[in-house]
C-alpha cells in the first residue's frame, strides 16, 4: 500500500502484468519505473488501446490487463 505524499507527485504507473506501482517521482523519466520491491521496467503506450484499457471501472483490454500501458522489452544484456 502507497500513501500519496503532499507535495511529492508519484508516478504510481502500474505493471501491466504484476500490477505493481512504480514508487518513484513524476519526474524519474527517462529512467525506468520502480516498485518498492526493487522491480524495474518501462512500459510505452498500449498499442491495442492506446492507453484506454479501462472503461468505467471495467478493463476492456485482455493486451494490458486495462493499465492502458504495455511492457517494453528491457535490454540486460
Ligand atoms: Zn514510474
Ligand atoms: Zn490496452
Amino acid at each position: 500500500m502507497i500513501s500519496k505524499r503532499p507535495g511529492a507527485d508519484l508516478c504510481l504507473r502500474r505493471h501491466a502484468e504484476t500490477g505493481a506501482e512504480c514508487c518513484l517521482t513524476d519526474s524519474h523519466y527517462p529512467r525506468p519505473h520502480r516498485d518498492i520491491n526493487g522491480a524495474i521496467w518501462h512500459d510505452g503506450l498500449c498499442p491495442e488501446c492506446h492507453g484506454g484499457g479501462t472503461v468505467l471501472d471495467t478493463v476492456v483490454c485482455p493486451s494490458c490487463n486495462g493499465v492502458g500501458f504495455a511492457l517494453l522489452e528491457l535490454h540486460e544484456d
